[in-house]
């Protein structure tokens, strides 16, 4: 998405050679206009996915999710929680992920009544690296018994593999933006 690539070489500021902060624009403050139309790619891409509901885990991905759903149609949008919040009374899925930025182990948890078997999942996330927190994601949606229609990246950073890692499962991955190497400020993208 050349506009999103255009942001990313005029806000994105590159830390060391693995990290890519966005956070101008994307995933602390959040330019809605850019982002909705990141909803408007996705739905484009995976029009004929199938999809019936969004899957994110927070906080990162959610807005680009929740314009991803809203652009399909309104589908039904859910995120993947951190915390247990005593309110997920009636049970939840729940799956280990290691945080690439911060390093730490978390549990993702989605409450049952919000996915359900035979649901048709789409995940949509910010960032993906090595593909942990979808592999989480995965896990949660087999254990309600649904299926992965396909895994969209806002960012895809290549060299970290998840992309490749998710690929080689079997799932479909689209990437808005693939980020081929980071220099500090000097980001290379793969061209379109
Ligand atoms: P993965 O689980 O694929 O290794 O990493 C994806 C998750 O880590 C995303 O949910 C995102 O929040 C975070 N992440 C990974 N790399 C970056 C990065 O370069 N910048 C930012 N801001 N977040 C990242």
């Amino acid at each position: 998405m050349q506009k999103l690539i255009e942001r990313i070489k005029k806000d994105g500021i590159g830390i060391g050679t693995e990290i890519l902060k966005v956070d101008s624009f994307l995933n602390h403050q959040v330019d809605v206009e850019l982002t909705e139309e990141i909803g408007e790619e996705f739905a484009r891409i995976f029009k004929d996915s199938g999809a019936k509901r969004v899957l994110t885990v927070a906080a990162s991905g959610i807005p680009a999710a929740m314009a991803t759903a809203k652009a399909m149609g309104n589908l039904p949008f859910v995120f993947a929680k951190k915390a247990a919040p005593n309110t997920m009374i009636d049970g939840f899925y729940a799956a280990p992920v290691r945080s690439f930025t911060k390093g730490t182990l978390a549990t993702v948890r989605v409450s049952k009544q919000f996915i359900s078997k035979d649901d048709n999942v789409l995940v949509i996330d910010d960032f993906l690296a090595t593909g942990e927190a979808a592999i989480g994601l995965l896990d949660l949606i087999r254990q309600a018994g649904a299926k992965c229609v396909g895994i969209g990246a806002v960012i895809e950073k290549e060299w970290q593999g998840g992309a490749k890692r998710l690929e080689d499962l079997g799932y479909r991955v689209e990437s808005l933006a693939v980020v081929t190497s980071i220099n500090d400020d000097d980001i290379k993208f793969r061209t379109l």
